[in-house]
This record gives structure tokens, C-alpha cells and sequence, in this order.
């Protein structure tokens, strides 16, 4: 027997709800298309404008108006993957609102179809909401409800509300209508409540295969809203579920098990994206019609369970999602980079995944700054890249401590200095915050500096080293070249030079004019790490898009991720895993979460220290 709802989707789809946006239409605040505009003061940090978005609006209202004594939210993904950064933005707005308002949110895996889902993003889920620096009230599952929503279903069945249907998907579509004619009642619509009840009572026990019947919402197949054409909100599914084993042969459709999970949990604003828009009327049908406020004896399976409740009239709240460009966002799309190979893992640093961004370097305080200043709105729009990278380097300029490396290494011997000169010279771990202290750089008559830092016939402009020209060593003084070694085939191998004794820190030669700056570390003492440089996963705006034949497979950027040997000075080999960096004239690093140790450290790039993607573009 073919199943009568798994081909309809459960859940909607974003793609779908942008066929719902009419861009301008009144009441829908503006939010810039491919915003590359510099961004408006941040709304984070002490002395910040708080955000005052159109939700945050409401609730105030709510609050003033005595229409809730507190504010109670919930943040409820399906444990069917990892969350992505467009969870940033739900989290920032349920957890956020909550925490902003001296209210409360709940974490509520919405785990109802239970084939997709598996603990191990629960776990993840967890970590990253936590990460993001949340907390939440009450962990829930929609499944901690499953016996409050069958007697709510029994109950609707009772009140003439709900009946069995036996229809195959392919007879309900059919019956279904389309956007421009009404739909056509079901033959089994007119059952009598105590036929409903018993097959109802025998789908739960187990009796029918999967798809033979569904329980259908009894509201209109006229409705101008195809999601009131007597929706379906239960299914036979014979599967296991990660929470509840084999106790249910049926399991509850999204809307009606998500509106009842946030009445029973007291969820004052419900807030969720646009899809959700044109399913708020089917929300409020299932609150209102169930009643569970006035029906204690529903949510008695609870008290049982030791799970406090309190039942309210939640009100659903939809605001847009947060797309960005360069990027896919799709749990489907991501799970296949995975599995076919694509990248190493759900937190390979070049997903956008949370797992997968927190391991490139993005901080909790970048994200959030970075969805507070795109703020909320009702129109979806798709976001660019580069403002999230900037904010990125806009935080870790201000926090991260600056540390030296070398990533393509070339000797430089001093050979005015002693054979086995060594030295210790105090640097300040950031030049614009002091509170950061001072850390000791060794320092000796060998050196690596970065290879493109010299050029034997130098272009136009070029400040850096040349052969007989100065330079300045960062922190340690003026050296020249005199010699350039070579290997047979002509490559610049070693470079050997003076250092200036006059232009030691702290002299007066120290001052002397030269052109440019370049780092350095002590080749005695620099400790070798492995540098991954990732960059964009893709190296289209639009990997999604398809019109021309090719997938978002076609468009990976072959140079997301190149790894090199390099030195780092000891101090940055000593960093916790986690820990953030500004190397020097490179870019901004983190030690890898996974695999760093301090002695053999590993560094990824989190973000390059200017854009180079606009003017690729
Ligand atoms: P799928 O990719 O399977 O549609 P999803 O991305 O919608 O899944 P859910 O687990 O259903 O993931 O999402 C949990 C919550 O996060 C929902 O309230 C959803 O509205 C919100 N959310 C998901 N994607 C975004 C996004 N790009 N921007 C803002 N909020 C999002
Ligand atoms: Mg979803």
C-alpha cells in the first residue's frame, strides 16, 4: 500500500515559502539585497543600542500591556543534522529575546520523524547552542508529548474535529485542489466518531501498515489555504525511534505535534521563518480546537513523567531566513558534501555548519554581532559573504593576540652576529589593547622569513627586501642582504646579511627610515606547525543555482584548502586549542580544536586580513 503522506512534505520547504514574499508589501521592514554596505553601529556590548527589531517590538508591547507576565520561547530543530549558521539566527532570536526580556527558552528537539533523526546531532545540537553562549530552561523532545498528543487527537476525533482517512497520497493529492480550485471532501470525511475512534485506537495498536490511513484534520477542502484542506495530522509509521523505541506505529504530523509541544510548554511567542507563515492558520486551528488549558486531563500523562507544564495560547511569529551567498544551506545538500567526500566532515572548517565554522576560528561574539546587525525582518534576501567575514576580522582585530609565523619559510643568517647568538626581546600581545601584556620572542643569528618577502629584481613599488637594501626586522632591528644563495636550478635558498647594532630596540639607529616591515622567527628556536588555509567552500555567489545544468558540486572552489609546513614562534605553539591568533601580516588563525597539540601544533585560517574576493568578483 503506498503511503499517503511521506511524498507530501511534512515540514515546508524554504525554497517553496519564497514564492510567498511580495518584496515591499506594507508592514514588511526592508533588509538590504546582497547587503556589501558597511554595516551600522554594532548592537552588542555594554554601551550598544540594544536590537529593536519588529519581534522585540511585540514583546515589549506583551510585556507593558500585561499580556504576559514573562516571555517563554523555544528553539526547536529537527535532530536530523547539524545545525548551519542560519541556526545563528534563530537562536540569537529565541534564546536571545528570552534572555533580553528575563524570560526563559527552551531547547525542544522536534525529533517526529524518527527514520532522519539520530542522537549524535543532539549532542551536536547541544554543544552548539551552548557554544553560542545560551542556555536553555528545559531540554525537551516533541516525543516527551507523544501520549499528551494522542488524547489530543482522541479528543478532536470526539468533538467531531478529526477522522481516519483511508486514501493513498496519490487519492489525497488528487482530492487536494490546487491553488486555483477547491479540493474535493475525502469519502471517509462523514465517518461516524465511534468508527474514527476505533481505527484510530487500532492504528496506534498497531494493526495497519504503513500509509494505509491517515487522521486528518476535519476544517475545509475550500479553504483558500491548502494547508486547512483537512491537513493530516497523524501517520502509520512502523520505525524505531531514538527516544521511544518501538512504543508508536503512528507518529504526529510537524504542525499539529509543533503548536500542541509549545502549548503544553507554556511558549508564550512562537518564532520561527517565513515558510511557517502560510501554516499559522493550521497552528492556531490545533491550539485552539485541543484547548489544552481547559483539558488538565490531556497533559496528565506529564505529571507522571515529572515534566512541568503550563499550558498557553502561544502566539506564532514568522521573520525571514538568514541566506548567505558562496554558501549552501540545505541540511540535504550538506549531509552529501559529507558522504560523498567532499569535505573531510560535518566539521570540516570549510562548512558552514556551527560545528564546521567554530573549527575555521568564528567566535560566538562574531556570529552574534553579525546577526544582531542584520537585525530581522519579513524579507528573505540573500546576504554576502563578505560582511560575514568582516565581522570576523573586525572581532578578532579587537581580541585576538598577535603572534609571528612563517609560512613559506627562507633562512636568513645575520652574519654580523656571533655564531649561537641568542637573545629574548619582550613584544606586546596586542598593539591596541595593553591589558593583553607583553609575551618573550627569542631571537638569533638565524632566521625564517617568508620568501615572498624578498625579490632579487623587485617589482614596481616594492617595499620589501631586496638584495643591499634595508629592512626592518618586527621588534628587532634594521637588516640588510648581502648574499643570495642559490640551489643548481637558481632558487633563492638562503639569504645572508648584517644586522644593524645601531638600530637595536631602544637605540637611536632604531628610528633610521626604511621602507617596509616584515616579521620573522628564530630558526633555533620557531617551532614547526602544520597551516591550513582554507578559503570559500565555492567559488560561485550562487552554488544552488542549477539553470545551467550544473550543481553546486560543479562550483567548489579547488583551492578551498591548501596545508603547509610552517613556523610559528613558541609562545603561539603554547596555545590552548581554540585559541585565536593574528599572524602577522598573514591573517587571522585559531589552533584546531580536533587536532593541535603545542608540540605539534596545527593552525587553520580562519579569515585572510583583507578581502580578496570583491575584486576577484
Ligand atoms: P531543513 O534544512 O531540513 O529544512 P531547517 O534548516 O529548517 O531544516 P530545523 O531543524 O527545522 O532546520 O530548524 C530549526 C529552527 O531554525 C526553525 O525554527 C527554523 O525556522 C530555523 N532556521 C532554519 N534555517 C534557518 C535560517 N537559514 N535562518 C534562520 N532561521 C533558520
Ligand atoms: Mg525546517
Amino acid at each position: 500500500m503506498p503511503s499517503n503522506v511521506n511524498q507530501c512534505p511534512d515540514r515546508p520547504s524554504a525554497k517553496l515559502a519564497n514564492h510567498h514574499i511580495t518584496p515591499g508589501s506594507p508592514g514588511r521592514p526592508p533588509e538590504p539585497n546582497v547587503s556589501t554596505a558597511p554595516a551600522p553601529p554594532a548592537a552588542e556590548g555594554a554601551d550598544a543600542p540594544r536590537p529593536t527589531d519588529f519581534i522585540r517590538q511585540i514583546v515589549r508591547e506583551d510585556l507593558s500591556s500585561g499580556r504576559h507576565g514573562s516571555i517563554k520561547t523555544r528553539f526547536p530543530p529537527e535532530p536530523n543534522g547539524f545545525l548551519h549558521i542560519g541556526h545563528a539566527r534563530a537562536i540569537w532570536t529565541d534564546f536571545g529575546i528570552a534572555a533580553e526580556f528575563g524570560g526563559w527558552c527552551n531547547l525542544r528537539l522536534d525529533d517526529t520523524n524518527p527514520v532522519k533523526e539520530d542522537p549524535v546531532y543532539v549532542e551536536a545540537i547541544k554543544d552548539d547552542v551552548r557554544w553560542l553562549g545560551y542556555d536553555w530552561h528545559d531540554l525537551r523532545h516533541a516525543s516527551d508529548y507523544f501520549e499528551v498528543l494522542y488524547l489530543a487527537a482522541e479528543k478532536l476525533i470526539a468533538q467531531g474535529d478529526a477522522f481516519v482517512c483511508d486514501l493513498t497520497a496519490e487519492q489525497v493529492r488528487e482530492y487536494r485542489g490546487s491553488l486555483t480550485e477547491p479540493g474535493r471532501n475525502s469519502p471517509y470525511r462523514d465517518r461516524s466518531i465511534e468508527e474514527n475512534l476505533d481505527l484510530f485506537r487500532r492504528m496506534r495498536a498497531g494493526e495497519f501498515p504503513d500509509g494505509a490511513r491517515t487522521l486528518r484534520a476535519k476544517i475545509d477542502m475550500a479553504a483558500g489555504n491548502i494547508n486547512l484542506r483537512d491537513p493530516a495530522l497523524y501517520r502509520i509509521k512502523h520505525a524505531e525511534h531514538h527516544q521511544t523505541g518501538n512504543d508508536w506505529p503512528i507518529y504526529p504530523m510537524y504542525d499539529y505535534a509543533h503548536s500542541l509541544s509549545d502549548a503544553v510548554e507554556g511558549i508564550t511567542h512562537s518564532l520561527c521563518t517565513l515558510e511557517f507563515e502560510d501554516h499559522r492558520p493550521l497552528y492556531d486551528w490545533c491550539v485552539d480546537k485541543v484547548d489544552l488549558a481547559h483539558h488538565p486531563e490531556l497533559v496528565a500523562p506529564l505529571t507522571g513523567k515529572g515534566l512541568p507544564f503550563e499550558a498557553s495560547k502561544p502566539r506564532q511569529i514568522e521573520f525571514s531566513r538568514l541566506n548567505i551567498n558562496y554558501t549552501v544551506m540545505s541540511k540535504r545538500k550538506l549531509m552529501a558534501l559529507v558522504q560523498d567526500g567532499l569535505v573531510e566532515s560535518w566539521d570540516d572548517p570549510r562548512m558552514p555548519s556551527l560545528q564546521g565554522i567554530r573549527r575555521r576560528g568564528y567566535t560566538p561574539s562574531a556570529l552574534k554581532l553579525f546577526v544582531s546587525r542584520l537585525g530581522l525582518s519579513k524579507q528573505n534576501s540573500m546576504i554576502d559573504f563578505s560582511v560575514l567575514e568582516n565581522t570576523l576580522r573586525e572581532d578578532l582585530d579587537a581580541h585576538a593576540p598577535r603572534r609571528m609565523a612563517v609560512l613559506a619559510p627562507l633562512k636568513f643568517v645575520l652574519t654580523n652576529l656571533p655564531e649561537g647568538h641568542t637573545e629574548t626581546l619582550r613584544f606586546s600581545n596586542h598593539p591596541k589593547d595593553e591589558t593583553q601584556g607583553e609575551r618573550d620572542i627569542p631571537f638569533s643569528r638565524e632566521l625564517w622569513i617568508e620568501q615572498d618577502d624578498f625579490a632579487e629584481v623587485p617589482p614596481k613599488g616594492w617595499k620589501r627586501l631586496v638584495p643591499g637594501g634595508d629592512i626592518r626586522l618586527r621588534g628587532a632591528g634594521i637588516a640588510r642582504v648581502d648574499e643570495v644563495i642559490k640551489d643548481a636550478d637558481g632558487n633563492v635558498v638562503e639569504l645572508r646579511g648584517w644586522l644593524d647594532p645601531e638600530s637595536r630596540p631602544g637605540m637611536v639607529g632604531a628610528d633610521r627610515k626604511v621602507k617596509g616591515t616584515i616579521h620573522w622567527v628564530s630558526a633555533q628556536h620557531a617551532v614547526p606547525a602544520e597551516v591550513r588555509l582554507y578559503d570559500r567552500l565555492f567559488n560561485v555567489p550562487d552554488p544552488d543555482d542549477d539553470t545551467d545544468g550544473k550543481t553546486y558540486r560543479d562550483h567548489l572552489n579547488p583551492d578551498s584548502r591548501t596545508i603547509v609546513r610552517a613556523y610559528v614562534e613558541p609562545a603561539a605553539a603554547l596555545a590552548a586549542p581554540e585559541q585565536h591568533y593574528q599572524f602577522e601580516r598573514i591573517g587571522y588563525f585559531v589552533a584546531d580544536r580536533r587536532d593541535h597539540r603545542s608540540d605539534a601544533p596545527v593552525f587553520n585560517r580562519s579569515v585572510t586580513l583583507r578581502d580578496t574576493w570583491t575584486t576577484k568578483a
